[in-house]
C-alpha cells in the first residue's frame, strides 16, 4: 500500500494504481531533490568553463607575442574546457558519466600540458585538486542520501 501524492487527499491505494481512485491525481515518482549547494557549484563551475573557453580563443592576443602559449597548449586547454563542460551538463542531468569525463578529462588535460609546458608536478596537482573537490561536493546528501547515489 501507497498513499496518495496529493497532501490534502493522502488515502490509501494500491501500488500499481498511478492514479488515484479518490482524487485522480496522477502519481508521479518522486523525483530525488538535489541539495541547492550541489546546483549552484555545478552552475558555478559550468559559468567558469564557458569563460575560460572564451579566454583561451584571445589569450595570446592578450599575453603578446613574446610569451604566447604553443598553440597545441591552447588546444589541449580547449578540448580539456569542453569535455568539463559537457561533464557539467550531464551532471546536472543526473547522469554520473559526467563526472568520470570531467575526472578523464582533466587528468589527461593536465599531464599532456604540463609536458608541452616542460611544468612541474606541482601544476599538475593544482590541476588534479579539482577532481576530489567535485566528487567532495557530489556527496552533499539531501534527506539522508548522497546526491552521488542517486545519479544515473
Ligand atoms: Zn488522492
Amino acid at each position: 500500500m501507497k498513499r496518495c501524492v496529493n497532501p490534502a487527499c493522502n488515502a490509501e491505494m494500491e501500488d500499481n494504481e498511478t492514479c488515484c481512485p479518490e482524487c485522480g491525481t496522477e502519481q508521479t515518482p518522486k523525483q530525488p531533490k538535489r541539495h541547492g549547494c550541489i546546483t549552484a557549484w555545478l552552475y558555478f563551475c559550468l559559468v567558469v568553463t564557458v569563460l575560460l573557453i572564451g579566454a583561451f580563443f584571445r589569450l595570446n592576443a592578450f599575453l603578446g607575442e613574446e610569451n604566447a602559449m604553443p598553440i597545441s597548449v591552447i588546444i589541449v586547454a580547449l578540448a580539456q574546457s569542453i569535455c568539463c563542460l559537457i561533464g557539467y551538463i550531464l551532471l546536472l542531468r543526473w547522469r554520473k558519466i559526467g563526472f568520470y569525463l570531467i575526472a578523464v578529462s582533466v587528468v589527461i588535460g593536465s599531464v599532456v600540458s604540463c609536458v608541452l609546458l616542460g611544468e612541474g608536478m606541482w601544476t599538475l596537482f593544482k590541476d588534479l585538486i579539482s577532481i576530489p573537490i567535485l566528487y567532495a561536493v557530489l556527496q552533499i546528501t539531501t534527506d539522508g542520501v548522497p546526491y552521488w547515489d542517486s545519479l544515473k
